[in-house]
């Protein structure tokens, strides 16, 4: 059976690109008779306010979008994020960063030829080969990639949109799979709840089309099953930027007062 799921961060309201995503996921599932599912993307916890949990769920309400089970929080999970970054452990595929924000601009403005990837400058890989860890500070995990993609060989994904695409392990560098202060990432978690949840259709904006490469060195080094992917459209305003939370005057509660259709308003 088909599961698909929307996993908006409770860090502001729905604007009209969350509707549009929202229903790409719940059309997918509904058309096959498939099952529709809804995860607080909550991690970024300094960010989440607690009244956008239930206002979210009003917007899909009132959007006519229904969906099945209570919704997850990934608050709530912490422990199986934690298991999962164990066993990376184990295979040896990720090592402790104690690199601060600044050092590592620092660093990337000393080379002469910084790495980098689609979403900007990379790690440049400083801690990888620490020998003497700085003891008075917390790390964070980064993927080795290097070891990784040795580790799991040539992998594809598959897209609605794009067809089959062949997995660039090194796209975003070696990515942080538990940051400091909360023991996971995006990567990681969404990594694991997709497999927890038996996501078999991962749908969300083409925005994330680079962190797929992620997700499937990772679900391969995690021994969890591979989900088809559509990265559908991102809704852009006038100017032809990509929908903000500070865009207010688009925000699915200002919709509804002002009595708009919002599908009308979208592809
Ligand atoms: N929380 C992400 C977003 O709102 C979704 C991530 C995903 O679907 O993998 O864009
Ligand atoms: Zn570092």
């Amino acid at each position: 059976m088909i599961t698909t799921r929307f996993a908006p961060s409770p860090t502001g309201c729905l604007h009209l690109g969350h509707a549009y995503a929202a229903r790409v996921a719940h059309d997918l599932a509904r058309q096959n008779g498939g099952r529709f599912l809804v995860r607080f993307e909550d991690i970024d916890h300094t960010r989440v306010r607690p009244e956008f949990y239930e206002g979210i769920l009003e917007d899909l309400r009132w959007l006519g979008l229904t969906w099945d089970d209570e919704p997850w929080r990934q608050l709530d999970r912490l422990d199986h994020y934690q298991m999962a970054l164990d066993r990376l452990k184990m295979l040896g595929v990720i090592y402790p960063c104690y690199c601060t924000r600044k050092e590592i601009e620092i660093e990337l403005a000393n080379l002469a030829h910084a790495p980098h990837g689609p979403e900007g400058p990379l790690y440049p890989g400083t801690c990888r080969s620490l020998t003497n860890p700085p003891r008075d500070r917390e790390p964070a995990w980064r993927l080795n990639l290097d070891m990784a993609a040795g580790l799991v060989g040539e992998l594809t994904f598959k897209d609605q949109r794009h067809g089959r695409i062949g997995v660039d392990p090194g796209l975003l560098g070696d990515v942080i799979l538990a940051r400091k202060d909360i023991g996971t990432s995006y990567h990681l978690a969404v990594v694991v709840d997709d497999a927890a949840q038996q996501i078999t259709h991962v749908t969300r904006g083409e925005d994330l089309l680079g962190s797929t490469h992620i997700h499937r060195v990772l679900q391969t080094l995690l021994d969890l099953p591979e989900p088809a992917y559509f990265h559908h459209q991102l809704i852009l305003d006038e100017s032809g930027q990509r929908l903000a939370k500070r865009h207010d005057a688009l925000s699915i509660e200002t919709l509804r007062k002002r009595g708009e259709d919002v599908w009308n308003l979208l592809p």
